[in-house]
């Protein structure tokens, strides 16, 4: 036998597959059969795991992400959202944290959701008893896995673990609850205690267990030995952490190897790296294999109700959800886009609840601009066009946004319009501290002068409700978006604000700079309104 063949022999032998030699008959190649890991034998292909589903731990696991905390509404808000979406178990928080989280908890479990609500415990009894004072559904209980965890933290052996795990699995089955054993640190412990251990819960009466890649160190590799090992063991669940930038991927590696209750949180929140996100699985499940599993539109909704709970932004590159991911800015994709929507698109965004965008800047061309100024309802001249393209990737190179009020104005100045305003700030006062905050201000509305005072919760509230009170009811815009970067550091650093409002079926965003946060916000607000109030010649710019 040559040194080659018997090399490769070996090799298949240790890693446990079957030995194909270079002298058998071409594998199998048909698509259907189109294994992740190639012929592996605990695999099946993506596309036959229909049974996948989702366990999100947003509010335990994705707490736990530094400088975190929600308050039982904004958990409870969230919950509701997540059931929404199908999530089928929902991971409220950690009862033997406190009374506050047990007082969210019962929060939860009181909505009366179709997921399973259920509360992270440690291994010891009395966590299960505080979870089932909390009324959830089920239990996460959290055992010692690897050496380093069961010796150094713990300070126990193999077999303590084994019977104190499979102690506290009956006791809760007992209670009538849903128990999933968690074996910490699991990707790094031996792989025959896993077996072991996991097997243990099972017969004491788990409903399933689960290896977290607690530290995020997990390779797919060791993804598919992990879970092939565990496949005839029972019901097996994912929970993938990103601090290698493979938590997706080894959640899929697990589903592929029989896994099907994916464990993560929405944006991927969560400590380190944090966790995968559920809605990264989900898309990618859905988009790359045909596999069905949340109601996918409502994704977006939750990632922002996520990221203005918790205080932490989304990346705009952020796979999904990310503000970057169906906004088209460079000139050859715009123009791909107007002739065909999925020519720079793996789906469309309706699909996870959001729209497309194309916006202006130094990459503009020709079929971007003009397709903005016809949502304006500004027709311009094959002679104009040029110029005003040339000054919109003029302010782009500036390192500037090109907004709709921007291109607007460049469009009237190419074209040597004068433009009227319909309403103009003259003058904003605001004050805040330990009363409820004020401003009032003074406008031109239509060449005359008037003047409103407001309260809000906030200085710029308190100045948007005197702008209502100044305009009355032409002032009936909604805020779409409000967005706040600052372009210099320290204390005194200038601000710009970028707003987007809408009156009717028109949209305009705007975007002002200053040093005072409240007057940027205040300039920008009623700069769109102006803009807004023009499409609308007959508002009466009544003081009712
Ligand atoms: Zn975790």
């Amino acid at each position: 036998m040559p040194i080659t063949r018997r090399i490769e022999e070996v090799a298949a032998r240790r890693l446990g597959v079957k030995f194909v030699g270079s002298s058998d008959p071409t594998p199998d190649t048909d698509a259907s059969n189109s294994f992740l890991f190639g012929d592996h034998p605990a695999t099946r292909s993506l596309a036959e795991a229909t049974d996948v589903e989702f366990l999100d731990t947003t509010l335990r696991d994705g707490e736990q992400a530094p400088g975190v905390s929600l308050t039982p509404a904004e958990k409870a808000r969230i919950a509701k959202r997540l059931d929404d979406a199908d999530v089928s178990v929902i991971e409220a928080g950690s009862a033997c944290t406190g009374p506050g989280e047990r007082e969210t908890i019962r929060r939860v479990t009181s909505l009366d959701l179709d997921a399973t609500v259920v509360s992270f415990c440690r291994g010891v009894r009395n966590d299960i008893d505080l979870a089932l004072d909390c009324g959830v559904d089920g239990v996460d209980i959290v055992v010692p896995a690897s050496d380093r965890h069961i010796e150094t933290k713990v300070g126990t052996t193999h077999e303590q673990v084994v019977r104190d795990t499979v102690e506290l699995v009956e006791y809760a089955a007992d209670h009538g609850l849903w128990v999933e054993v968690l074996g910490e640190d699991g990707s790094r412990a031996d792989l025959e205690f896993l077996v072991e251990l996991m097997s243990a819960a099972m017969d004491a009466g788990a409903d399933r267990v689960c290896v977290p890649d607690t530290v995020g160190h997990a390779t797919p590799d060791r993804m598919l030995e992990i879970y092939a090992a565990l496949n005839e063991v029972g019901p097996t669940s994912t929970h993938t952490h990103d601090d290698l930038g493979l938590a997706v991927t080894n959640a899929l590696v697990g589903v592929a190897a029989g896994a099907d209750l994916v464990h993560g949180t929405v944006n991927g929140i969560g400590e380190r790296a944090g966790n995968v996100a559920i809605e990264e699985v989900a898309i990618a499940l859905d988009h790359g294999y045909g596999v069905g599993t949340l109601r996918t539109e409502e994704l977006y909704g939750l990632a922002e109700l996520v990221a203005n709970s918790t205080g932490v932004p989304i990346a705009p590159n952020k796979a999904v959800v990310g503000e970057n991911a169906f906004t088209h800015e460079s000139g050859i994709h715009t123009d791909g886009t107007l002739k065909d929507d999925s020519m720079y698109e793996p789906y469309p965004p309706e699909r996870v609840g959001r729209e497309r965008r194309l916006v202006l800047g130094k990459h503009a061309g020709r079929a971007g601009v003009e397709a903005a100024l016809t949502e304006h309802d500004v027709g311009v001249g094959e002679d104009e066009l040029p110029e005003i393209v040339s000054r919109v990737k003029e302010l782009g190179d500036r390192g500037k946004r090109v907004t709709d009020a921007d291109l607007l104005a460049i469009a009237e100045e190419v074209r040597g319009q004068e433009r009227e305003r319909r309403v103009e700030l003259l003058d904003l006062t605001a004050a805040s501290g330990s009363g409820t905050p004020t401003a009032s201000v003074r406008l031109r509305v239509k060449g005359e002068e008037r003047t409103a005072a407001g309260t809000g919760s906030g200085p710029v509230d308190a100045a948007l409700t005197a702008v209502r009170g100044a305009l009355g009811s032409a002032a009936d815009a909604q805020l779409e978006e409000y967005h706040v970067d600052a372009i210099t550091g320290g204390t005194d650093a200038v601000v710009t604000v970028e707003v987007t409002m809408s009156r009717g079926d028109r949209t305009v965003n705007v975007a002002a700079s200053d040093a005072d946060i409240t007057t940027a916000s205040v300039r920008a607000m009623v700069d769109a309104l102006d803009r807004l109030l023009a499409y609308d010649e007959d508002t009466v710019l009544a003081d009712d």
